[in-house]
């Protein structure tokens, strides 16, 4: 299950609208994982590079948007409420668009048809992103001397 609280709003609001198309298209399926810490992404990352097993992830902390509250993984409901990856794909997909979002089934570079991001979570990354270190850059920004 997912924690809907630590999803950005605009996003979980399209989650819904992408929960109720599936419902009407007979596809029964959940959402297994939202939001990931720093530590956790950092796990993920390590796996076949650190860690024994596959790849999962090209993405290192702070480059998810899974990070961010931006994205879910799904998985399909089988018999006996059994969690599967064997599903309609595919259409899943195609209702990941329809509701206005992104489907990773269509990533070039590691096809991910679990996932599902908000289009725009690097603006969202951008707005909340703090330094790691309070005080700000060291340079000073020149625009500001010249007032
Ligand atoms: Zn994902």
């Amino acid at each position: 299950m997912i924690d809907w609280s630590q999803l950005y709003r605009p996003f979980a609001e399209q989650l819904a609208d992408l929960l109720q198309l599936c419902a009407g298209a007979g596809l029964a399926v959940e959402g297994t994982e939202g939001y990931r810490s720093p530590q956790r992404q950092a796990e993920l990352y390590a796996r076949g590079r650190t860690q024994a097993g596959p790849r999962v992830t090209n993405a290192r902390p702070g480059l998810s948007p899974h990070q961010w509250g931006c994205a879910v993984d799904f998985v399909f409901i089988g018999k006996e409420g059994k969690r599967t990856y064997e599903g309609d794909w595919k259409e899943f997909g195609c209702l990941v668009e329809r509701a206005g979002l992104v489907w990773g089934g269509k990533f070039l570079t590691m096809p991910d048809r679990p996932h599902v991001e908000y289009g725009r979570w690097r603006e969202v990354r951008a707005a909340m992103w703090r330094p790691p270190k309070a005080g700000g850059c060291r340079v000073a920004n020149p625009a500001h001397k010249r007032r």
